[in-house]
């Protein structure tokens, strides 16, 4: 029997309408939740994700401000932009759009956000409070997604082996801490896998849960997933496909339709993680104004 899919857009539907009703609740108070975003020169990709994350706030009822810099921003002036955002009490949630011009460091840059309003969850201090189990902090948002629709899909994780593979400060290290961790939707055996991993089938074969976050198509076939197990997949990889008006299709890293018929769950690409990272962005947000405005 083919494997139940994860529908990720009508499960990251359902968590935007829980965040609309909790602005609705902010705005009683006069609260008015409000994301900031900072994107520096033109890269045509970050353009369409900004106007995406910006589209998802207005839709909540949430305030958005895309503050466009051109590519010639000093390390200087994004800090002096960053201090001010900082400062300014009617902001609650800050993100700065990568990549980043080459004399910005990208370091600086996520170290001078204050945590608090840090929605991205890649702050130390949020990074360090994930891995402490400290539950105040901000997730970041495409592992805080994957958990949510291992949640929605009933998944027991507890005792089980989940295997990441990749190991990048966006997605791989974050997911592996998060499932580590002793809490619901969590408490797994956790391996991380990455470029230099020997034998990656011998490690994936073991996943009751297979989280894979590497951005090259084919990289999971189906002889290295385990009978029954739940798969999510996180790539992202536009090619080539003469069928398409476009003449490209978005493809994840596993081999979906052979995968399909072994695995028991598994995240289709598009339609699986992807549409999940806006909806937990949204929702930090919303946490970062329901914890400033009571303060
Ligand atoms: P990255 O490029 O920073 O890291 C890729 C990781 O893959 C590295 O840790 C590397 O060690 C590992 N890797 C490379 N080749 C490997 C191999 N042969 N075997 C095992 N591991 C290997 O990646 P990232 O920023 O985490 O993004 C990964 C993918 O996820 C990309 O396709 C990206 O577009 C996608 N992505 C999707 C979302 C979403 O919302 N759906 C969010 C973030 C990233």
């Amino acid at each position: 029997m083919p494997a139940e899919l994860i529908d990720g857009t009508a499960i990251a539907a359902r968590i935007r309408g829980e965040v609309s009703a909790e602005v609705a609740t902010l705005k009683a108070t006069g609260v008015v939740p409000k994301l900031t975003v900072v994107l520096i020169g033109d890269d045509p990709a970050s353009a369409v994700y900004v106007a995406g994350k910006a589209r998802a706030c207005i839709e909540v009822g949430m305030e958005e401000d895309t503050i466009r810099l051109p590519a010639s921003t000093s390390q200087h002036e994004l800090m002096e932009l960053l201090d001010r955002l900082n400062g300014d009490s009617s902001v609650h949630g800050i993100l700065v759009q990568s990549p980043f011009p080459r004399q910005i460091e990208p370091g600086a840059v996520i170290r001078r956000i204050d945590p608090a309003k840090d929605v991205d969850g890649f702050h130390p201090v949020n990074v360090g409070k994930l891995f402490a189990g400290d539950r105040d902090g901000f997730v970041p948002c495409t592992p805080a997604g994957i958990q949510q629709l291992l949640r929605q899909s009933n998944v027991t994780t507890h005792g089980l082996h989940c295997v990441v593979v990749g190991r990048s400060n966006i997605v791989g290290k974050p997911m592996a801490a998060l499932m580590l961790q002793d809490a619901p939707t969590a408490n797994c055996t956790v391996t991380i896998c990455h470029r230099y991993t020997r034998d990656l089938g011998s490690f994936t074969r073991c996943a009751d849960i297979l989280i894979t976050a590497v951005g090259r198509p084919g990289l999971i076939t189906a002889d290295m997933i385990k009978p029954g197990a739940a798969v999510l997949d996180v790539g992202i990889t536009r090619i080539p496909d003469a069928t398409r008006k476009s003449g490209t299709r978005l493809v994840g890293d596993v081999d979906f339709e052979a995968a399909r018929q072994v695995a028991g769950l598994i995240t289709p690409v598009p339609g699986g993680v992807g549409p999940m990272t806006i909806a937990m962005l949204l929702r930090n947000t919303v946490r970062a104004a329901q914890r400033l405005a009571a303060a």
